[in-house]
């Protein structure tokens, strides 16, 4: 479903990612971990081409993300294409993003009628469902300043459902929420774990990613450092570096 290929990515003098391979299978849940600065926001937003790499290259169900192959050298996708591409990619961020100056239910409405020429009132019946789905169905009506964290982020996850994505990224989705907010994403997110939705999500919250992950990946310094199933990863990591990141989460 994902491939990422030798993907490298500097700014400046800064070298971020510095070759990084990923594979996610349709249906399964990949969670990447790693320190700060690790290059982990980098990755998700090449993966839908907010960034562009430097070299290497992505995949999202057998399709080249950004560029187009000929012979074997990678041109550029025009802007537009790149938007189509994006709307089959759902993208929550750590600070939800809302428009503030439209309703929950606009929020959740507005994406497939744009993006996908959906008919408003076809649209408007689905967000109605996706809100009913996040427990966000008496806030339809309420504008996001009126929401609690928590539920902005689920709001956003309804958003970036309503285009019915055949991939989800989350950039920690939960780490700007109070801890008592926290578990009422991620219970929306491992809700979507048990549907099958392929899903690539950066967090910090070890007990979930356990939960949730068929695969962990563990990042630092640019480098994808130790991969595997989440109890081998987190129960018996194999490097130094992936054992004192643990030490001082867990
Ligand atoms: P965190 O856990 O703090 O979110 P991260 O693993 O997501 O960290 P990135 O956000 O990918 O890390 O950043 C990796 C490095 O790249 C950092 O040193 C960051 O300062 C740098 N960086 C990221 N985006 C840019 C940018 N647009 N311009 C310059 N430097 C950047
Ligand atoms: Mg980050």
């Amino acid at each position: 479903m994902v491939e990422v290929r030798s993907v490298r990515k500097s700014f400046g003098p800064l070298e971020v990612l510095k070759g990084v391979d990923l594979t996610v299978a349709a249906g399964e849940v990949t969670v990447i971990l790693g320190p700060s600065g690790s290059g982990k926001s980098t990755l998700l937003r090449i993966v839908n081409h907010l960034e562009k790499a430097d070299a290497g290259w992505v995949s999202v169900g057998g399709a080249l993300i950004g560029c187009r192959r000929s012979g074997d050298k990678l041109y550029e996708l025009p802007e537009r294409e790149v938007l189509k591409q994006r709307t089959r990619i759902g993208f929550v961020f750590q600070d939800f993003r809302l428009f503030p100056h439209l309703t929950v239910l606009e929020n959740v409405v507005e994406a497939p009628v744009w993006a996908l020429k959906r008919p408003r009132d076809a649209a408007t019946a689905s967000a109605v469902a996706l809100l009913v789905r996040v427990g966000l169905a008496d806030k339809a009506d309420a504008y996001p300043r009126q929401l609690s964290g928590g539920q902005r982020q689920r709001v956003a996850v309804a958003r970036a459902l309503a285009l019915e994505p055949g991939l989800l990224l989350f950039d920690e989705p939960t780490s700007a929420l109070d801890p008592e907010l926290v578990g009422e994403v991620l219970d929306v997110i491992k809700d979507l774990a048990r549907r099958g939705t392929t899903m690539i999500v950066v967090t910090h919250e070890i007990g979930f990613a356990r939960e949730i992950a068929d695969t962990v990946v563990f990042m630092d310094d640019g480098r994808v450092v130790e991969r595997g199933a989440p109890d081998d990863v987190l129960n018996a990591p194999r490097h130094a570096r992936t054992k004192a990141f643990l030490s001082k989460v867990l």
